[in-house]
């Protein structure tokens, strides 16, 4: 079981900033995993930040009034790295109250969720990291904690065996998955509130990566923002670790400003193409082409074909390909595009 709480480790990094403030230092540690901690400070997601901020406020009147109930559950859902945690933690954060982290695979028995729920406060927020991942029995004791928080465990064997309930305090559930697909409808429909988590467009990684970089000393022009955010993925991960590559780069290579070209020279350096495309994008729209005529080809034969587990091409690489409009999706299977043609210089 993992239990972290980020909030004391952003806790330590603001006042490490604050004292090399103090000092005079322009040293200032940099955290690139630092976290907005406030909904105003989450970049873009506009319609997310309504419902989310609609949930506070309600929860927040309740309290103030005595009522102690949690705020709804909420399922998260949608491609790694696009914000499921920083929306747990920052939820947290609004409301008031302690965060626990967890996944799916990590609990592995009913013992294990009723330790982590029995040690929650009231309020308190629970996330559960690849939710799709929990095993069937712990999914299935999740339900009246979400419903009734209580649940009924049976302890020891055979005649001695009994039935014990445990009273749980209100909780609030933040389940994340890159799969809704698999998710069970029980469960799914046991959630209050369902977050959608799309792609980032530039302009929204452009001012992500802003923010980080108004920690730190380096002259920046805008158009190496640009240049690094379109080559992201659309993914705010990505576009804070190319960033962290890029300023390596210039480190070793540059003269002090970060362009567009030392971004550009560092990039290409990385195998990352204009488009944003890393090797395996290139190695599978290739091998659909060279190998298969361009398809349509099945997720299990493309998987074998370039060694990659299914549930990445799944999860990870198909989301991407097809919103840049390099690969569709039909009733046969994956077909690649001519726009995918044209940006790799194949003839079809
Ligand atoms: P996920 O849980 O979906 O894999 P995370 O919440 O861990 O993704 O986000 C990955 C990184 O991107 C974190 O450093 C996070 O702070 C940053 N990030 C994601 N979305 C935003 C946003 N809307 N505004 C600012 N930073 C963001």
């Amino acid at each position: 079981m993992i239990v972290t709480n980020t909030e004391d480790k952003g806790k330590i990094l603001i006042k490490k900033l604050a004292r090399a403030e103090q000092l005079g230092n322009q040293q200032v540690p940099t955290d690139f995993s630092l976290r907005p901690k406030l909904l105003k400070d989450l970049i873009g997601r506009e319609k997310e930040k309504h419902i989310l901020s609609l949930l506070i406020a309600a929860t927040k009147k309740r309290w103030e009034k005595g009522d102690k109930a949690a705020a709804d559950h909420v399922l998260v859902y949608g491609p790694p790295g696009l914000g499921k945690t920083t929306i747990a933690h920052i939820l947290s954060n609004e409301l008031g109250v302690t965060v626990k982290v967890t996944s799916g695979p990590a609990i592995e028995r009913q013992a294990d969720l009723i330790a982590i729920l029995t040690n929650l406060s009231a309020g308190d927020v629970l996330f559960i990291d690849e939710i799709h991942r929990l095993r069937k029995p712990i999914e299935e004791l999740l339900y009246p904690s979400m419903e009734d928080f209580q649940v009924d465990i049976m302890v020891g064997q055979g005649t001695a065996s009994q039935s014990v309930r445990f009273t749980l305090p209100p909780f609030t559930l933040i389940g994340a998955t890159t799969r809704i697909g698999l998710l069970s409808s029980p469960l799914r429909d046991r959630f209050g509130v369902l977050l959608h988590l799309d792609f980032y467009s530039t302009e929204e990684l452009v001012l992500m990566l802003q923010r980080l970089a108004k920690l730190e000393s380096t002259e920046i022009s805008d158009d190496a923002f640009i240049e690094i955010a379109k080559r992201s993925r659309g993914t705010a991960r990505i576009a804070v670790r190319l960033f962290k590559r890029v300023k390596e780069y210039l480190a070793v290579h540059g003269e002090g400003k970060l362009t567009r070209e030392i971004a550009s020279e560092a990039l290409d350096l990385l195998g990352i193409d204009s488009l944003g495309l890393d090797k395996l994008d290139q190695i599978i729209l290739r091998a659909m082409i060279e190998k298969y005529g361009g398809g349509p080809i099945g997720l299990k034969t493309l998987a074998a074909a370039v060694a990659e587990d299914e549930e990445t091409l799944e999860v990870v690489y198909e989301p991407f390909l097809l919103r840049m409009g390099l690969i569709k999706r039909t009733p046969r299977g994956r077909v690649v595009t001519q726009l995918a043609y044209n940006h790799l210089g194949q003839t079809q």
